[in-house]
């Protein structure tokens, strides 16, 4: 049945997928009404200011450079006159607990000089892997990411010699340790699984695309940090005349007859819809704003589905500098598989884990008081569940991560002079992330792809999904792109 055109389109979330959904609908013409439960838009793209330090709290990586400027292409207007979008190299900072050290750049020779000190075979394994990421972007990229869901027809497009060449029966630890020997490279390149919340030693190969964008396609910092991405899509949706109320939680979704015709505010509002865009996580829509009797297999299901991880944060404004850190860096834990089996087999956070640390401040000054930096510290941890409690467990498990840091030699706990701490619970707090989770279902089965809900709600008519856990997936480009998909899918149902 087509939309109504008069009324406006409904998006429940102005995290990233809900702004380019509604940035692809007010450039078409359509009337666009945003509500966010937050007091300001982006979702996940969060920050803090707090003691004179400026922190991003969710997203530090950017890639796919692209498909932001589609967006704003889309909207008549250049990424540049919005955003300045600046190189990050090295990418990132890879440090061992053996002492190695590794800079990943897009710069092969400094790549190959840095990999032939390790283990001179794995220059050639690594050009080969990057080639191998390369060609599974050309053949799945269409069907997984840039267009709309995959069918088993658009999958069974895929002609047979390239269905083959993805290995669609290995996981990436395996198509990785076909081409690279040492165990630090086995390492940084499994760690690309971790982008989408998965494990390497679970997640099918195809996933080693998310390798190709980065080492390959490049990171880019937005000038003034991550949120200025939100910030900027902000600004345009609202000069295409996009109305974004904030502080407004939706408390339901209205569905009469099969259709969801309108959303009721938690003040009691109630508002028309021509079509209802959700930008939140699917699996909070089945469980807090449809009606109970809709959907029920459905939400059944979606409870039962493993989930991605979650992340437990740290952010520090610490005293001194430290010119041994780049912008991102990795600490690497000894045992990588132990660190996915506690989070995905035993639901726990990893006993020893690898850190991540990003100082923004290493590129914007202003970002902590001279002679200090603020790092946003992650650690990747499970979703939340019966086997850890963070009420109760944060603070000895901060006790961990810092004493972690300690052992490459980065000892901040006496310099520590700010700081806020963000477990998985308050991420589901502040965003309905179903259990906490940071990308949706897990991407650990290679079926997944296929079990992913679907734009276009598939138990209400006149429901459509934007965001991380529908197609193409989580992380802040591919958010950017579902939101393309669900507007292209409210304008071709009008
Ligand atoms: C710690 C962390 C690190 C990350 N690192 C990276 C990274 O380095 N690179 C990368 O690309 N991605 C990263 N991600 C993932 C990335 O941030 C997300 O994939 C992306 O931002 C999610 O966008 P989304 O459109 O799915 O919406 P979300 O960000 O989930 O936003 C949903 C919005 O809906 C709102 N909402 C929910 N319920 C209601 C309601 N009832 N009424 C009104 N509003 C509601 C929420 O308040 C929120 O604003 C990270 C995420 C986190 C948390």
């Amino acid at each position: 049945m087509p939309t109504d055109s008069r009324k406006p389109v409904v998006i429940i979330g102005a995290g990233i997928g809900g702004l380019s959904a509604a940035i692809r609908l007010a450039a078409a013409g359509r009337r666009v009404v945003m509500l966010e439960q937050n007091p300001a838009a982006g979702g996940k793209m969060s920050q803090i200011v707090q003691d004179g330090f400026r922190w991003d709290t969710g997203p530090s990586v950017i890639t796919m450079r692209h498909v932001f400027e589609d967006l704003f292409a889309a909207a008549g207007r250049r990424l540049d006159d919005y955003l300045t979008l600046l190189p990050v190299d090295p990418l990132t900072r890879y440090f061992f607990p053996d002492g190695t050290r590794i800079d990943a750049t897009r710069d092969l020779a400094r790549m190959a000089e840095q990999i032939a000190a390790i283990d001179e075979r794995d220059v050639e394994g690594y050009l080969d892997f990057l080639e191998y990421a390369a060609r599974l972007h050309r053949i799945t990229g269409p069907v997984f990411i840039y267009n709309q869901p995959p069918t088993l027809r658009s999958f069974l497009g895929v002609p047979p010699t390239d269905m083959v060449r993805v290995d669609p029966w290995l996981t990436m630890d395996q198509a990785i340790r076909r081409r690279v020997r040492s165990p630090q490279m086995r390492q940084l390149l499994g760690r690309f699984a971790t982008y989408v919340g998965a494990s390497p030693y679970q997640a099918p190969a195809t996933l080693s695309v998310i390798a190709h964008v980065e080492l390959t396609g490049g990171v880019w910092y937005p000038a003034g940090g991550i949120y200025q991405i939100a910030a900027a899509m902000q600004r345009l949706a609202i000069e295409l005349g996009v109305e974004i109320r904030t502080d407004a939680p939706v408390a339901g979704i209205d569905v009469t007859g099969g259709r969801a015709t309108g959303v009721l505010t938690a003040a009691g509002e109630r508002i028309d819809a021509a079509a209802v865009v959700a930008n939140v996580d699917v699996a909070t829509v089945y469980d807090r704003l449809l009606p109970s009797a809709v959907g029920s297999a459905r939400r059944a299901s979606l409870r039962r589905l493993e989930t991605s991880c979650s992340g437990f944060v740290l952010l520090l404004g610490v005293e001194g500098e430290h010119p041994q850190l780049a912008h991102h860096n990795i600490f690497f834990a000894q045992d990588y598989r132990a660190e996915f089996d506690d989070i995905f087999r035993r639901g726990v956070p990893p006993d020893t884990p690898t850190v991540y640390v990003a100082i923004t401040s290493k590129s914007d000054p202003s970002h902590a008081p001279p002679g200090h930096e603020n790092w946003f510290v992650l650690v990747n941890a499970p979703a939340l569940g019966p086997r850890f409690d963070w009420t109760q467990q944060s603070d000895a498990y901060r006790g961990r991560v810092l004493d972690m840091l300690a052992g490459f030699g980065l000892d901040v706990r006496d310099r520590i002079r700010s700081q806020v701490t963000l477990t998985p619970q308050e991420i589901q707090q502040m965003t309905g992330a179903w259990r906490g989770a940071l990308y949706g279902i897990s991407s650990n089965q290679a079926l997944n792809a296929f079990r992913r809900p679907h734009n276009r709600c598939a138990d209400v008519c006149g429901l459509y999904f934007a965001g991380g856990t529908t197609h193409p997936g989580g992380g802040v480009p591919m958010v950017t792109l579902s939101g393309k998909v669900a507007a292209e899918l409210v304008l071709n149902d009008s």
